[in-house]
């Protein structure tokens, strides 16, 4: 049987980490395998998912596009789940959150209608003076019906596997 291929996107706002966590999460085994004509790049990585699967994990970064834009849906397009990631030590980057958010849900959907499963991430957790408290993100979180959300350091390599592994996991029904 093929392996299974999953599309997660990762949004938010520049200089947040996105790039980085990708790098992270793939090991260093990043390499800009494709590049289309708007700007986009993925990282591919095989995650064992049981004895008798494995899946293709696609993850797609946006690669610069985000100074100028929200995304096309074309970037959203066949994704099977989200990443929304901001920057705790900057408040802005949280405030654009919904925004994204609202972008997502308004131009992409499931095969079968339902929103695509977002994480929200609250990166560089390893910074002193956040200016976002958790009592915010959690109230983000449920207002805008993310799947759950976590703090992340991408240059601590503080929960970047069980962030994905989380998603993978809803995305597979798991939970
Ligand atoms: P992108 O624009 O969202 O893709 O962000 P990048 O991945 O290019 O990262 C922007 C900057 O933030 C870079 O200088 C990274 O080294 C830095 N960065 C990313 N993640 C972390 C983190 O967890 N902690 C700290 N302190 N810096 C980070
Ligand atoms: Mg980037």
């Amino acid at each position: 049987m093929d392996d299974e291929l999953i599309k997660v996107i990762v949004i938010g706002d520049s200089l947040v980490g996105k790039t980085s966590f990708i790098h992270r999460y793939v090991n260093n085994t990043y390499r800009a395998e494709y590049k289309s004509t708007i700007g986009v790049d993925f990282a591919l990585k095989m995650v064992r998912w049981n004895d008798s699967s494995t899946i293709k994990l696609q993850l797609w970064d946006i690669a610069g596009q985000e100074r100028f834009t929200f995304m096309t849906r074309a970037y959203y397009k066949d994704a099977r789940g989200c990443i929304l990631m901001f920057d705790v030590t900057n408040k802005l980057t949280f405030d654009k959150v919904r925004k994204w958010k609202a972008d997502l849900d308004s131009k992409a959907r499931l095969s079968d209608g339902n929103m695509i499963p977002c994480l929200l991430v609250a990166n560089k957790s390893d910074l002193e003076s956040p200016q976002v408290t958790h009592k915010q993100i959690s109230e983000m979180c449920t207002e805008h019906e993310f799947v759950g959300w976590t703090e992340t350091s991408v240059k601590e390599d503080h929960m970047i596997k069980e962030s994905v592994s989380y998603l993978l996991d809803v995305i597979k029904g798991k939970c």
